[in-house]
């Protein structure tokens, strides 16, 4: 006998229930965790588990009977193991493929669940309908190959699938209670149908308790359709969830067709949209924390989302940087925040550490790339000090590591960079310090040995925890930093709940795989955990609408009620075309009154109109009540914070200290200065910002390192040659120096080598074949000179050097190309606006006029000091120098004055302080390119 009991309104009591079975000898099964953690008192002793915990969701109590007949169930972290081997065993030919499958696990593992559900075994042939259904018949072949191997798997392993275990259990063994009462199930899955089924054929009375009212027949079509073969329905008696007027009638006559319209009055509905996510969520915590203000507890608020994995980590993030404090009655002050699964911390930092280390080992050996050793240098588990030396390791990553990969790179490469660092310059290299050298030598050493060890033992999951945990153990140095420590103890605890994750042997890259899984699986299904969690008072409940079913909370926000979400679309049926689009919106709509159901005080429904590049309107539920109730959905118009410009300015400024009074300053960093004063000043706040840390940048310097090369070597030629004399021999020389520089940046890659070693041919051609007369290379010189301070009465030194001169034929220039390609990475770009002047400090309009500028300074100098001190020449030189010591000293007077304005333009596409300058709140003069 089958008898269902509806409930309209509130959900019955546990008397009311309980005066429903009427019975000592009874199974009672529910829906969600959260029915069973609030009917706990409903559930009979045998339901206690081996912690004498009272289970009641129907997959957890198939699980305890099955343990107690001593099925050896394989658990969820299990099958996806075992089916991981499965995919090795079937396509042993195409690793492709087997990516391709191992990707797409979890659709696979549900695949072969349902077969198993419905008892198919394919290797028995292909039922013709259910061929017919598939949605590919490669699709077909490969799920028969992998039935049978996963099978193997299992049995090879000792243990069985859940649904089948339980369709032999449910068949053979079952000897139901005379009463078994089902509350909160919308639709029944084919085991749950089967496990109905055996009790009545055994003689069980099968009570259901579901929500239900006629009057309503869209938004319960769900549940009519899913007790469609049961006749006995019973109505009990009426409780109205809320005392708000406009609530209750949004409650009893949403989707009510024959009432129409029903206008509310009341404020306790809002439906807002908002520009963007950010504005929607941060609203949502502002409404929070006035509702804890009014005095609402945390437990009594829900926020709503369809699916808690799309926005949880925005909201996490949003809570981070807008706290919620709440004072309790005993006067104590909380700080509200999520739940969250120790899994999770599998992506911290320091669990990204542990993660990395099963993926740097391959074929028996370290196979570690720049950005795994990057993880573990940042991730603090190794220590302050390495943790310390992250940004000096990025920096000089694409000049020296990027490429490695194996032990004997790593140490190789290494100990080049100890010898044969250049510790001058703008080159990333310059940064290494010895001592830090040496740490990522010993690091490295570390990490193989522990990886060796790691690897080289099979056994249960928790062997391979506790041997992870021993050899995490021996190199974690003293120096850890708290929070590091902190998360590594709460991640001994993770361990802990995973110890018996698998119980049979699995080898390292397995464990490893596992370990990847379990962090994702943490991440995706935290709506779960936090279901499983208990409640804490001062944790958010973040919930979907499936599990607000049957609960009731005082003030519910449901977040992105838009037209995407709220109905969701149905999902393309797979590996079986099934058309089941009439039956998903039936539950999407039920989905929709659960919410609804369970307000008791206050309601916001929200979305955003863009959110992540794309525009969303309102759900056609919230267009419904807009309609029925004529409640209007207001439009939030705050200015939206991801459009810059209209965005309020939250910037960090710089503080403002006096530099020592510097003596002297070299011509660079004041043309530096004269382009964009800002650059100037971070350059000389810290050792790391003025290197080149990106590879196009150091793909333009070792132009110019590689031309200083060649023209070194051609000073020694001692005499005029030819053109293509010269030209020839530079050439030469260029070839000869070329090992040598693909040693100094290992990292580079054939295409960058090609587009340097054009580049540099070019210029070379460029450089002496300009005219006919015979050339020769001449070393270059260093200058300094005294520039007037006026206002200070004092002087100040200025410092440069020409690096080569070019005697061409009686004239000699000064070549300027090496130095130009290290100092400011192109010659800077031709432009015909005006060349300065156009504001106070008299900086240039681009980078074309600061290099130029620079280099008619060197050839003055040179002009002065090769000819006589009264030539024309030598005058004219003079003069123009004068004039570029006037602008020299007014700019040394502004640095002096700590007047660094930012000086956006073209030139920012190759500063070396970008980074740093972003955000940074200063003046800002508006450059003409900028
Ligand atoms: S990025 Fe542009 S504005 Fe910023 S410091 Fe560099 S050159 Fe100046």
């Amino acid at each position: 006998m089958k008898k269902v009991w509806t409930y309209s309104l509130r959900k019955p009591d546990n008397e009311t229930v309980a005066r429903l079975i009427d019975q000592n000898n009874y199974t009672y099964i529910v829906a969600t965790k959260a029915m069973e953690r609030e009917r706990y008192k409903l559930i009979p002793a045998e339901q206690l588990n081996r912690n004498n915990k009272p289970i009641a969701v129907f997959q957890d109590v198939i699980s305890l009977w099955l343990e107690k007949v001593g099925e050896p169930v394989a658990r969820k972290s299990d099958t996806n193991l075992l089916l991981r081997r499965a995919i090795d065993t079937v396509t042993k030919q195409d690793p492709q493929l087997a990516d391709i499958l191992k990707t797409d696990l979890s659709s696979w593992l549900k695949a072969l669940a349902d077969l198993a559900e419905e008892g198919i075994q394919l290797s028995h042939g292909w039922d013709p309908q259910k061929y017919d259904a598939l949605v590919n018949p490669f699709v077909g072949d490969l799920l028969v190959k992998l039935q049978k191997a996963y099978y193997d798997e299992l049995g090879n392993s000792g243990k069985v699938l859940f649904e089948d275990a339980a369709r032999r259990y449910l068949r053979q063994q079952y000897r139901p209670a005379p009463v078994i009462l089902l509350e909160g199930f919308t639709y029944l899955t084919k085991l749950q149908r089967l496990y109905v089924k055996e009790c009545i054929r055994l003689g069980a009375r099968v009570h259901f308790i579901v929500p239900f009212r006629e009057e309503q027949p869209r938004a319960f079509e769900q549940i009519r359709q899913t007790y469609a073969d049961v006749t006995d329905w019973t109505r009990l008696p009426e409780h109205p969830i809320t005392k708000e007027h406009d609530l209750q009638a949004l409650q009893t006559e949403f989707l009510n067709l024959s009432n129409y319209p029903v206008p509310v009055q009341g404020n306790s509905i809002r439906m807002v949209s908002f520009p963007s996510r950010d504005r929607e969520i941060l609203a949502c915590i502002n409404q929070i924390s006035e509702w804890l203000q009014a005095g609402y507890k945390p437990d009594q608020i829900a926020i709503v989302m369809r699916s808690p994995s799309d926005f949880k980590e925005q909201f996490r993030d949003m809570l981070h940087l807008h706290p919620i404090k709440y004072r309790d009655q005993d006067g104590n002050l909380h700080q509200i925040s999520m739940a969250k699964s120790p899994r999770l911390l599998l992506l911290t930092p320091v669990g990204r550490f542990i993660l990395t280390l099963y993926q740097i080992w391959k074929n028996n050996q370290l196979d570690m790339s720049a950005d795994n050793f990057e993880s573990i240098v940042s991730s603090g588990w190794l220590g302050v000090e390495l943790q310390d030396s992250t940004s000096r390791f990025r920096a000089i990553k694409p000049q020296r590591f990027s490429h490695l990969r194996s032990f004997r790179e790593w140490n190789q490469a290494l100990d080049e960079l100890r010898a044969n660092r250049d510790s001058s310059g703008r080159l990333p290299e310059a940064l290494a310090l010895q001592e830090e050298i040496d740490r990522w030598k010993e690091t490295v050493k570390a990490l193989e040995s522990v990886c060796r060890k790691l690897f080289s033992t099979n056994g249960t999951f928790k062997d391979h925890i506790r041997i992870l945990q021993n050899e995490l153990e021996s190199i974690v140095p003293e120096n850890i930093r708290k929070s590091e420590q902190e998360v590594l103890d709460q991640i001994r605890d993770a361990f802990r709940e995973l110890e018996n994750a698998n119980s049979f042997p699995i080898t390292t890259d397995e464990f490893g795989a596992s370990i990847h899984a379990i962090a994702r699986a943490a991440n995706n299904d935290e709506e779960e955990e936090v279901e499983e969690d208990p409640i804490y008072s001062d944790t958010l409940r973040i919930v979907s609408p499936e599990s607000i079913d049957g609960q009731n909370y005082a003030c519910v926000w449901y977040i992105g009620v838009d037209n995407v979400r709220v109905p969701r679309s149905p999902s393309l049926p797979w590996p079986f075309f099934e058309d089941d689009r009439e039956q998903h919106l039936n539950k999407e709509r039920y989905m929709f009154v659960t919410v609804l159901r369970s307000i008791q005080s206050q309601a916001v429904f929200s979305y955003a109109r863009e959110d992540a590049g794309h525009s969303y309107q309102a759900s056609i539920y919230l267009r419904e009540i807009e309609r029925k109730f004529l409640q209007p959905l207001i439009n939030h118009e705050w200015k939206d914070m991801h459009v810059s410009h209209q965005a309020p300015e939250i910037t960090v400024g710089l503080p403002s200290y006096a530099l020592g009074l510097r003596e002297t300053f070299s011509l660079n960093e004041i043309a530096h200065y004269g382009l964009c004063p800002i650059r100037y000043h971070l350059e000389t706040l810290h050792p790391e910002a003025d290197v080149y840390r990106s590879e196009w940048q150091l793909t333009k310097a070792v132009q110019g390192i590689w031309l200083a090369n060649v023209l070194e070597s051609l000073t020694k030629e001692r005499r005029l040659m030819n053109v293509s004399q010269i030209l020839e021999k530079a050439i030469q020389v260029k070839q000869g120096v070329k090992l040598g520089l693909y040693r100094k940046f290992p990292s580079f890659d054939a295409v960058s080598w090609e587009e340097v070693e054009q580049r540099v041919q070019e210029a070379l051609e460029t450089m002496f074949s300009f005219n006919n007369y015979p050339k020769q290379v001449l070393p270059g010189m260093p200058f300094s000179w005294k520039v007037p301070i006026e206002e200070r009465n004092n002087f100040i030194e200025v410092t440069t050097r020409i690096p080569y001169v070019l005697r061409s034929g009686k004239i000699e220039y000064p070549i300027m190309n090496s130095d130009l390609h290290q100092e400011f990475l192109l010659p800077g770009k031709k432009h015909s606006g005006p060349s300065n002047e156009e504001n106070g400090l008299g900086l240039f309009s681009s980078q074309y006029h600061a290099v130029q500028w620079w280099r008619n300074i060197h050839r003055d100098l040179l002009t002065i000091k090769r000819n006589p001190e009264n030539s024309m020449h030598s005058q004219e030189g003079k003069r123009r120098l004068n004039e570029a010591n006037k602008r020299i000293g007014y700019w040394v007077e502004m640095i002096r004055d700590n007047h660094f304005p930012k000086r956006p333009g073209d030139h920012c596409r190759s500063c070396s302080v970008r980074f740093e300058c972003l955000g940074l709140h200063t003046e800002t003069i508006q450059g003409v390119d900028g």
